[in-house]
């Protein structure tokens, strides 16, 4: 909410730091109420918005229905969509958020994954953050996917299920041919057994219902956080590239009785 002009000095006089863009660290040019952070308008400007002509599976602008890569390899997940380009601002952000720690960016990407959530999908749905190799998460202090998964999921009330873990770093370095990387990938996540660690082992009950049987879980209720049998997955993560990293968590989660599996990124 932003505060008449005529109340600035005296503000000014009670905080005499104003609020500044985490980006450009330029101070706003209005006060608002409380301290939530945000960008400026001119870093706004900078963000470009993937709203329109794109790849039906991956999001990719600008090539039509069906873009070239998507001609010619299937993805394993349904589709995946994302708020803006990989480029000015929100690539400005990212960077600062997971190499610099700057967590104010949470809310702001965050608020970006909302609005993408709402044009694109807008469905309940299990949110499945990207995870990270323990290691890397020691050294970073948190998962910027989770941070956003978190975030998505107070905003909207969707629940997050923690259904994948990262057993190694894989290598989604350049120098890789795409078929290494995605059979490194595909090593590289694994289900998070530890889900399951009290009650019911719930892909039991999946598996029984593939094979023609009654599944255990049909009709029954399940508590919250309890696993993704069943469910309709929508996977998080901060950035997507090739989708060699997606493709290999949506497999999992296949295996492991998600119905559906879609990609939402703050950026592509
Ligand atoms: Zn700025
Ligand atoms: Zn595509």
């Amino acid at each position: 909410m932003k505060l008449p002009a005529l109340l600035h000095p005296v503000i000014n006089t009670i905080f005499p730091t104003r609020p500044t863009c985490p980006l450009c660290h330029n101070p706003h040019s209005a006060w608002t109420i409380g301290s939530v952070p945000r960008l400026c308008a001119q870093c706004t400007r900078d963000v470009t918005q993937l709203t329109v002509s794109l790849c039906h599976v991956c999001g990719r602008s600008g090539q039509g229905a069906l873009c070239s890569d998507c001609q010619r390899v299937a993805h394993v997940f349904f589709q995946a969509r994302a708020y803006a380009a990989y480029e000015g601002s929100v690539e400005l952000a990212i960077k600062a958020l997971k190499y610099q720690g700057d967590r104010r960016l949470v809310p702001i990407l965050g608020d970006f994954l909302v609005e993408a959530f709402v044009r694109f999908y807008g469905d309940d749905m299990a949110v499945v953050p990207v995870p990270m190799h323990p290691i890397k998460l020691k050294r970073r202090g948190f998962n910027q996917s989770e941070e956003l998964a978190r975030h998505l999921s107070r905003r909207t009330g969707l629940r997050v299920v923690m259904a994948l873990k990262r057993v190694s770093e894989g290598s989604s370095q350049t120098g890789y041919s795409r078929d290494e990387r995605l059979a490194s990938l595909s090593d590289a996540f694994d289900f998070n057994d530890e889900l399951f660690s009290v009650g019911q082992r719930s892909h039991e009950g999946y598996h029984a219902r593939r094979i023609g049987g009654r599944g255990t879980d049909r009709g029954r209720k399940r508590p919250r956080g309890e696993g993704i049998l069943g469910e309709q997955v929508l996977l998080i993560d901060d950035v997507l590239t090739t989708g060699g990293t997606a493709d290999a968590c949506a497999q999992i989660l296949f295996e492991h009785g998600a119905v559906s599996v879609n990609v939402l990124t703050v950026a592509r």
